[in-house]
Protein backbone atom coordinates (compact mmCIF):
# COMPACT_ATOMS: atom_id res chain seq x y z
CA UNK A 1 0.00 0.00 0.00
CA UNK A 2 1.19 3.72 -0.86
CA UNK A 3 1.94 5.25 2.15
CA UNK A 4 0.90 8.70 1.37
CA UNK A 5 2.96 11.85 3.11
CA UNK A 6 0.88 13.86 4.89
CA UNK A 7 0.48 17.56 3.56
CA UNK A 8 1.33 21.05 4.85
CA UNK A 9 -2.20 23.56 5.76
CA UNK A 10 -3.25 26.14 3.42
CA UNK A 11 -3.08 27.69 6.71
CA UNK A 12 -4.66 31.07 5.07
CA UNK A 13 -7.21 29.63 3.96
CA UNK A 14 -7.59 28.26 6.82
CA UNK A 15 -7.33 31.55 8.69
CA UNK A 16 -10.20 32.67 6.62
CA UNK A 17 -12.73 30.25 7.99
CA UNK A 18 -12.13 31.75 11.69
CA UNK A 19 -13.02 35.44 11.25
CA UNK A 20 -12.49 36.09 15.33
CA UNK A 21 -8.46 36.04 14.59
CA UNK A 22 -8.89 39.31 12.49
CA UNK A 23 -9.80 40.90 15.92
CA UNK A 24 -7.46 44.10 16.82
CA UNK A 25 -6.45 44.68 20.70
CA UNK A 26 -5.24 48.55 20.74
CA UNK A 27 -3.51 48.27 17.04
CA UNK A 28 -2.09 44.63 17.05
CA UNK A 29 -3.81 41.88 16.04
CA UNK A 30 -5.26 38.92 17.91
CA UNK A 31 -2.47 36.35 18.44
CA UNK A 32 -4.40 33.06 19.86
CA UNK A 33 -2.14 30.65 21.56
CA UNK A 34 -5.16 29.35 24.06
CA UNK A 35 -6.06 26.26 22.07
CA UNK A 36 -5.65 23.85 24.80
CA UNK A 37 -8.30 25.67 26.82
CA UNK A 38 -10.61 26.10 23.99
CA UNK A 39 -10.59 26.28 20.41
CA UNK A 40 -11.98 28.69 18.25
CA UNK A 41 -14.81 28.41 16.08
CA UNK A 42 -14.88 28.32 12.34
CA UNK A 43 -17.86 29.75 10.44
CA UNK A 44 -19.49 26.80 9.16
CA UNK A 45 -19.82 25.28 12.81
CA UNK A 46 -21.39 28.64 14.12
CA UNK A 47 -23.79 28.15 11.03
CA UNK A 48 -24.78 24.46 11.89
CA UNK A 49 -25.68 26.09 14.79
CA UNK A 50 -27.74 29.07 13.43
CA UNK A 51 -28.94 26.75 10.66
CA UNK A 52 -30.45 24.55 13.42
CA UNK A 53 -32.01 27.45 14.92
CA UNK A 54 -33.45 28.91 12.31
CA UNK A 55 -34.79 25.80 10.85
CA UNK A 56 -34.92 22.68 12.72
CA UNK A 57 -35.28 23.90 16.67
CA UNK A 58 -37.72 21.79 18.75
CA UNK A 59 -36.95 18.99 21.74
CA UNK A 60 -35.95 15.57 20.66
CA UNK A 61 -36.26 12.04 21.14
CA UNK A 62 -39.22 11.76 18.36
CA UNK A 63 -42.09 14.31 19.64
CA UNK A 64 -44.53 13.44 16.92
CA UNK A 65 -44.48 17.19 15.15
CA UNK A 66 -42.16 16.81 11.85
CA UNK A 67 -39.69 19.49 13.59
CA UNK A 68 -39.11 17.46 16.33
CA UNK A 69 -39.26 14.69 14.03
CA UNK A 70 -35.90 16.08 12.71
CA UNK A 71 -34.80 17.49 15.43
CA UNK A 72 -33.91 14.30 16.49
CA UNK A 73 -32.93 12.43 13.74
CA UNK A 74 -30.05 15.48 12.82
CA UNK A 75 -29.01 14.48 17.23
CA UNK A 76 -28.60 11.27 16.88
CA UNK A 77 -27.11 11.37 13.17
CA UNK A 78 -24.14 13.26 15.46
CA UNK A 79 -23.54 10.24 17.96
CA UNK A 80 -22.85 8.15 14.94
CA UNK A 81 -20.60 10.92 12.87
CA UNK A 82 -18.55 11.37 16.44
CA UNK A 83 -18.68 7.48 16.93
CA UNK A 84 -17.30 7.24 13.87
CA UNK A 85 -14.61 10.38 14.20
CA UNK A 86 -12.66 8.49 16.99
CA UNK A 87 -13.59 4.97 15.55
CA UNK A 88 -16.24 3.63 18.16
CA UNK A 89 -18.63 0.96 17.00
CA UNK A 90 -21.89 3.09 17.04
CA UNK A 91 -24.34 5.31 18.54
CA UNK A 92 -24.36 3.17 21.79
CA UNK A 93 -21.11 3.49 22.60
CA UNK A 94 -21.16 7.27 22.30
CA UNK A 95 -22.84 9.53 25.15
CA UNK A 96 -23.06 13.17 25.00
CA UNK A 97 -22.64 15.53 28.08
CA UNK A 98 -21.43 18.83 29.12
CA UNK A 99 -17.69 18.03 28.48
CA UNK A 100 -15.01 16.08 29.82
CA UNK A 101 -15.45 16.77 32.96
CA UNK A 102 -18.89 15.22 33.33
CA UNK A 103 -17.66 12.06 30.95
CA UNK A 104 -15.43 11.36 33.96
CA UNK A 105 -17.69 11.83 36.86
CA UNK A 106 -20.45 9.83 34.87
CA UNK A 107 -18.24 6.59 35.03
CA UNK A 108 -16.87 7.77 38.62
CA UNK A 109 -20.41 7.77 39.62
CA UNK A 110 -22.05 5.48 37.73
CA UNK A 111 -19.42 2.44 37.45
CA UNK A 112 -17.14 3.80 40.88
CA UNK A 113 -19.50 4.15 43.05
CA UNK A 114 -20.98 0.47 42.92
CA UNK A 115 -17.69 -1.15 41.58
CA UNK A 116 -15.03 0.35 44.12
CA UNK A 117 -14.61 -0.63 47.95
CA UNK A 118 -11.61 -0.65 50.48
CA UNK A 119 -8.85 -2.87 49.25
CA UNK A 120 -9.57 -1.62 45.96
CA UNK A 121 -7.16 0.43 44.09
CA UNK A 122 -7.62 3.20 41.07
CA UNK A 123 -3.99 4.26 39.28
CA UNK A 124 -3.42 7.73 37.65
CA UNK A 125 -0.84 9.49 36.70
CA UNK A 126 0.89 12.50 38.35
CA UNK A 127 0.05 14.84 35.31
CA UNK A 128 -3.35 13.92 35.15
CA UNK A 129 -6.06 16.98 34.64
CA UNK A 130 -8.01 17.90 37.51
CA UNK A 131 -11.03 16.64 36.08
CA UNK A 132 -10.31 13.19 36.34
CA UNK A 133 -7.75 13.54 39.53
CA UNK A 134 -10.37 15.46 41.87
CA UNK A 135 -12.96 13.29 40.65
CA UNK A 136 -11.46 9.90 41.47
CA UNK A 137 -10.17 11.31 44.52
CA UNK A 138 -13.62 11.88 45.65
CA UNK A 139 -14.65 8.68 44.48
CA UNK A 140 -12.23 6.67 46.84
CA UNK A 141 -13.13 8.96 49.65
CA UNK A 142 -16.78 7.71 49.29
CA UNK A 143 -15.87 4.30 48.94
CA UNK A 144 -13.14 3.80 51.02
CA UNK A 145 -10.91 2.69 47.68
CA UNK A 146 -7.05 3.84 46.92
CA UNK A 147 -5.35 5.92 44.76
CA UNK A 148 -2.55 6.02 43.39
CA UNK A 149 -0.47 8.12 41.07
CA UNK A 150 2.28 6.60 38.39
CA UNK A 151 5.61 9.45 38.17
CA UNK A 152 6.34 11.67 35.77
CA UNK A 153 10.00 11.28 35.31
CA UNK A 154 13.06 14.56 34.92
CA UNK A 155 11.79 14.99 31.26
CA UNK A 156 8.09 14.59 31.70
CA UNK A 157 7.35 11.33 30.73
CA UNK A 158 5.24 8.91 32.47
CA UNK A 159 7.51 6.53 34.19
CA UNK A 160 6.35 3.35 32.45
CA UNK A 161 8.22 0.76 34.72
CA UNK A 162 6.46 2.96 37.72
CA UNK A 163 3.14 2.29 36.29
CA UNK A 164 4.01 -1.21 35.87
CA UNK A 165 4.60 -1.89 39.17
CA UNK A 166 1.54 -0.14 40.22
CA UNK A 167 -1.01 -1.95 38.28
CA UNK A 168 -1.86 -4.98 40.23
CA UNK A 169 -4.77 -7.28 41.01
CA UNK A 170 -6.10 -4.83 43.60
CA UNK A 171 -6.39 -2.20 40.65
CA UNK A 172 -9.67 -1.88 39.53
CA UNK A 173 -9.61 1.54 37.77
CA UNK A 174 -6.70 2.86 35.43
CA UNK A 175 -7.55 6.54 34.76
CA UNK A 176 -4.81 8.29 32.19
CA UNK A 177 -4.38 11.46 30.57
CA UNK A 178 -3.54 11.11 26.77
CA UNK A 179 -2.19 13.78 26.03
CA UNK A 180 -0.71 16.14 29.08
CA UNK A 181 -2.17 19.36 28.76
CA UNK A 182 0.69 21.08 30.90
CA UNK A 183 3.53 18.78 29.82
CA UNK A 184 2.40 18.30 25.80
CA UNK A 185 3.06 14.77 26.69
CA UNK A 186 1.84 12.13 24.27
CA UNK A 187 1.50 9.08 26.75
CA UNK A 188 0.83 5.39 25.58
CA UNK A 189 -2.19 4.83 25.73
CA UNK A 190 -3.04 1.20 23.88
CA UNK A 191 -0.21 0.34 26.27
CA UNK A 192 -1.64 1.81 29.27
CA UNK A 193 -4.89 0.33 28.86
CA UNK A 194 -3.38 -3.46 28.16
CA UNK A 195 -1.65 -2.97 31.56
CA UNK A 196 -4.36 -2.21 33.36
CA UNK A 197 -6.33 -5.09 31.11
CA UNK A 198 -3.39 -7.58 32.43
CA UNK A 199 -4.41 -7.11 35.85
CA UNK A 200 -8.84 -6.78 34.87
CA UNK A 201 -8.63 -3.79 35.54
CA UNK A 202 -10.43 -1.08 33.59
CA UNK A 203 -8.94 1.43 31.85
CA UNK A 204 -10.49 5.39 31.53
CA UNK A 205 -8.37 7.41 28.94
CA UNK A 206 -8.59 11.20 28.98
CA UNK A 207 -8.30 12.42 25.14
CA UNK A 208 -9.34 16.43 25.77
CA UNK A 209 -5.89 17.14 24.27
CA UNK A 210 -5.66 14.10 21.79
CA UNK A 211 -8.64 14.06 19.62
CA UNK A 212 -8.87 17.33 19.08
CA UNK A 213 -4.72 17.33 17.67
CA UNK A 214 -4.08 13.31 16.16
CA UNK A 215 -6.35 10.72 14.87
CA UNK A 216 -7.38 8.76 17.18
CA UNK A 217 -8.71 4.93 17.50
CA UNK A 218 -10.78 3.75 20.26
CA UNK A 219 -10.99 0.41 19.23
CA UNK A 220 -7.68 0.32 18.41
CA UNK A 221 -6.45 1.82 22.04
CA UNK A 222 -8.58 -0.80 23.54
CA UNK A 223 -9.62 1.85 26.05
CA UNK A 224 -12.96 0.86 28.36
CA UNK A 225 -13.66 4.32 28.59
CA UNK A 226 -12.37 7.57 26.65
CA UNK A 227 -13.52 11.18 27.14
CA UNK A 228 -13.38 14.41 24.86
CA UNK A 229 -14.51 18.39 24.76
CA UNK A 230 -16.51 19.87 21.82
CA UNK A 231 -14.86 23.09 22.64
CA UNK A 232 -11.27 22.09 22.17
CA UNK A 233 -11.38 20.85 18.50
CA UNK A 234 -13.53 23.47 16.67
CA UNK A 235 -16.75 22.77 17.89
CA UNK A 236 -18.71 24.56 20.32
CA UNK A 237 -18.68 24.72 24.18
CA UNK A 238 -21.31 22.94 26.12
CA UNK A 239 -20.68 19.73 24.14
CA UNK A 240 -18.33 16.84 25.74
CA UNK A 241 -18.14 13.19 24.57
CA UNK A 242 -17.94 9.89 26.63
CA UNK A 243 -17.05 6.70 24.44
CA UNK A 244 -17.87 3.65 26.46
CA UNK A 245 -17.29 -0.09 25.64
CA UNK A 246 -21.07 -0.73 25.02
CA UNK A 247 -21.43 -3.99 27.06
CA UNK A 248 -19.74 -1.74 30.07
CA UNK A 249 -22.01 0.59 29.59
CA UNK A 250 -25.15 -1.50 29.36
CA UNK A 251 -23.90 -2.56 32.87
CA UNK A 252 -23.89 0.20 34.39
CA UNK A 253 -26.17 2.13 36.16
CA UNK A 254 -27.41 5.57 34.73
CA UNK A 255 -25.75 8.63 36.54
CA UNK A 256 -28.17 11.47 36.43
CA UNK A 257 -32.17 10.17 36.73
CA UNK A 258 -34.89 12.05 34.64
CA UNK A 259 -36.93 12.37 31.41
CA UNK A 260 -35.81 11.27 28.59
CA UNK A 261 -33.55 8.39 29.56
CA UNK A 262 -36.45 6.23 30.62
CA UNK A 263 -38.19 3.20 29.41
CA UNK A 264 -41.09 2.74 31.71
CA UNK A 265 -41.98 4.62 34.84
CA UNK A 266 -44.38 3.75 37.31
CA UNK A 267 -44.87 5.17 41.07
CA UNK A 268 -42.70 2.12 42.43
CA UNK A 269 -40.47 1.44 39.44
CA UNK A 270 -38.26 3.10 36.68
CA UNK A 271 -36.46 0.96 33.58
CA UNK A 272 -34.08 2.44 31.41
CA UNK A 273 -33.69 3.84 27.91
CA UNK A 274 -31.37 1.84 25.41
CA UNK A 275 -28.41 3.39 25.04
CA UNK A 276 -26.79 5.88 25.01
CA UNK A 277 -30.05 7.83 25.73
CA UNK A 278 -29.99 5.88 29.29
CA UNK A 279 -27.22 8.71 30.15
CA UNK A 280 -28.78 11.53 29.04
CA UNK A 281 -31.21 12.57 31.09
CA UNK A 282 -33.06 15.85 30.68
CA UNK A 283 -32.85 17.87 27.34
CA UNK A 284 -29.40 16.90 25.95
CA UNK A 285 -26.96 19.74 24.23
CA UNK A 286 -28.73 19.19 20.44
CA UNK A 287 -27.87 22.19 18.92
CA UNK A 288 -23.89 21.52 20.34
CA UNK A 289 -24.20 17.61 19.17
CA UNK A 290 -25.07 18.63 15.63
CA UNK A 291 -22.73 21.61 15.67
CA UNK A 292 -19.69 19.14 17.17
CA UNK A 293 -20.50 16.77 13.92
CA UNK A 294 -20.19 19.52 11.29
CA UNK A 295 -16.40 20.43 13.69
CA UNK A 296 -15.73 16.72 12.64
CA UNK A 297 -16.56 16.64 8.82
CA UNK A 298 -14.53 19.91 9.36
CA UNK A 299 -11.60 18.23 10.76
CA UNK A 300 -11.49 15.03 8.76
CA UNK A 301 -11.71 17.20 5.39
CA UNK A 302 -8.64 19.00 7.04
CA UNK A 303 -7.48 15.24 7.18
CA UNK A 304 -6.21 14.30 11.38
CA UNK A 305 -2.53 13.33 10.06
CA UNK A 306 -1.98 17.26 8.66
CA UNK A 307 -3.43 18.86 11.76
CA UNK A 308 -1.12 16.58 13.69
CA UNK A 309 1.55 17.38 11.94
CA UNK A 310 1.31 21.18 11.83
CA UNK A 311 0.43 21.61 15.56
CA UNK A 312 3.57 19.37 16.70
CA UNK A 313 5.75 21.31 13.92
CA UNK A 314 4.42 24.76 15.73
CA UNK A 315 5.07 23.28 19.17
CA UNK A 316 8.67 22.47 17.74
CA UNK A 317 9.18 25.60 16.58
CA UNK A 318 8.05 27.18 19.57
CA UNK A 319 10.59 25.08 21.65
CA UNK A 320 13.31 25.93 19.79
CA UNK A 321 12.74 29.53 19.72
CA UNK A 322 12.08 29.84 23.45
CA UNK A 323 15.34 27.79 24.09
CA UNK A 324 17.43 30.29 22.71
CA UNK A 325 16.93 31.80 26.16
CA UNK A 326 18.81 31.01 29.28
CA UNK A 327 16.38 32.57 31.40
CA UNK A 328 13.06 30.28 30.11
CA UNK A 329 12.35 26.90 31.70
CA UNK A 330 10.43 24.96 29.78
CA UNK A 331 8.51 22.10 30.83
CA UNK A 332 8.21 18.35 29.79
CA UNK A 333 9.56 16.67 27.42
CA UNK A 334 12.14 17.63 23.85
CA UNK A 335 10.49 19.52 20.89
CA UNK A 336 10.18 16.88 18.72
CA UNK A 337 8.57 14.84 20.81
CA UNK A 338 5.18 16.50 21.80
CA UNK A 339 1.94 17.73 21.39
CA UNK A 340 0.86 21.03 20.40
CA UNK A 341 1.62 22.40 23.55
CA UNK A 342 4.76 24.54 25.40
CA UNK A 343 4.41 25.42 28.77
CA UNK A 344 7.63 27.27 30.33
CA UNK A 345 8.71 30.18 32.91
CA UNK A 346 10.50 33.09 32.15
CA UNK A 347 12.74 33.50 35.14
CA UNK A 348 11.73 34.60 38.23
CA UNK A 349 8.54 36.16 36.51
CA UNK A 350 5.07 35.01 37.52
CA UNK A 351 3.07 33.38 34.83
CA UNK A 352 0.39 35.79 35.57
CA UNK A 353 1.87 38.81 34.95
CA UNK A 354 4.06 37.17 32.06
CA UNK A 355 1.08 36.29 30.61
CA UNK A 356 -0.22 40.40 31.00
CA UNK A 357 2.94 41.49 29.24
CA UNK A 358 2.21 39.35 26.34
CA UNK A 359 -2.05 40.55 26.79
CA UNK A 360 -0.74 44.05 25.77
CA UNK A 361 0.31 42.08 22.45
CA UNK A 362 -2.67 41.02 21.82
CA UNK A 363 -0.79 37.17 22.43
CA UNK A 364 -3.33 35.20 24.02
CA UNK A 365 -1.40 32.67 26.39
CA UNK A 366 -3.15 30.78 29.47
CA UNK A 367 -1.57 31.32 32.62
CA UNK A 368 -1.77 29.23 35.89
CA UNK A 369 -1.26 26.07 37.04
CA UNK A 370 -3.57 24.29 34.17
CA UNK A 371 -5.79 22.71 36.28
CA UNK A 372 -2.56 20.38 37.33
CA UNK A 373 -1.85 21.70 40.84
CA UNK A 374 -0.06 18.57 42.20
CA UNK A 375 1.84 18.62 39.37
CA UNK A 376 3.22 22.15 39.52
CA UNK A 377 3.62 21.13 43.32
CA UNK A 378 5.74 18.37 42.50
CA UNK A 379 7.78 20.85 39.94
CA UNK A 380 8.38 23.15 42.92
CA UNK A 381 6.83 26.38 41.04
CA UNK A 382 3.21 27.64 41.47
CA UNK A 383 2.26 28.21 37.96
CA UNK A 384 3.51 28.62 33.98
CA UNK A 385 2.80 29.90 30.85
CA UNK A 386 1.34 27.50 28.16
CA UNK A 387 1.58 28.66 24.49
CA UNK A 388 -0.85 25.88 22.67
CA UNK A 389 -1.38 26.07 18.73
CA UNK A 390 -3.90 24.91 16.43
CA UNK A 391 -4.45 24.76 12.62
CA UNK A 392 -4.62 28.11 12.36
CA UNK A 393 -1.27 29.05 14.06
CA UNK A 394 1.97 30.22 12.17
CA UNK A 395 5.64 30.27 12.84
CA UNK A 396 4.88 34.06 12.42
CA UNK A 397 2.58 34.37 15.84
CA UNK A 398 5.47 32.44 17.50
CA UNK A 399 7.65 35.15 16.96
CA UNK A 400 5.58 37.34 17.86
CA UNK A 401 5.21 35.57 21.35
CA UNK A 402 9.08 35.45 21.62
CA UNK A 403 9.20 39.46 20.96
CA UNK A 404 6.35 40.25 23.69
CA UNK A 405 8.34 37.80 25.87
CA UNK A 406 11.13 40.15 25.48
CA UNK A 407 8.96 43.24 26.58
CA UNK A 408 8.05 41.10 29.28
CA UNK A 409 12.12 40.29 30.49
CA UNK A 410 12.89 44.05 30.05
CA UNK A 411 9.85 45.38 32.00
CA UNK A 412 10.70 42.53 35.09
CA UNK A 413 14.65 43.32 34.77
N1 LIG B 1 -8.59 16.86 30.65
C1 LIG B 1 -7.64 17.58 30.05
C2 LIG B 1 -6.34 16.93 29.69
C3 LIG B 1 -7.88 18.91 29.74
O1 LIG B 1 -6.94 19.63 29.14
C4 LIG B 1 -9.13 19.47 30.08
C5 LIG B 1 -9.40 20.90 29.82
O2 LIG B 1 -8.54 21.72 29.81
C6 LIG B 1 -10.07 18.67 30.70
C7 LIG B 1 -9.77 17.37 30.97
C8 LIG B 1 -11.42 19.20 31.09
O3 LIG B 1 -12.12 19.61 29.98
P1 LIG B 1 -13.52 20.36 30.17
O4 LIG B 1 -13.20 21.61 30.94
O5 LIG B 1 -13.99 20.63 28.79
O6 LIG B 1 -14.38 19.45 30.95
Amino acid sequence: MEVSEPESLDVERIRGDFPILEREFAGEQLVYLDNAATSQTPDRVVDAIADYYRTTNANVHRGLHQLSQEASIAYEDAHDRVADFVGADGREEVVFGKNTTEAMNTVAYAWGLAELGPGDEVVMTEMEHHAALVTWQQIAKKTGATVKYARVDDEGYLDMDHLRELVTDDTEMVSAVHVSNTLGTINPASEIADIAHDHDALCFIDGAQSVPHMPVDVKEMDADFFAFSGHKMCGPTGIGVLYGKEHLLEEMQPYLYGGMMIEKVTFEESTWHELPWKFEAGTPPISQGIALAEACDYLDEIGMENVQRHGEALAEYAYDRLSEFDDITILGPPGDDRAALVSFNLGNVHAHDASEILNDFAVAVRAGDHCTQPLHDKLGIPSSTRASFYIYNTEEEVDKLVEALDAARELFA
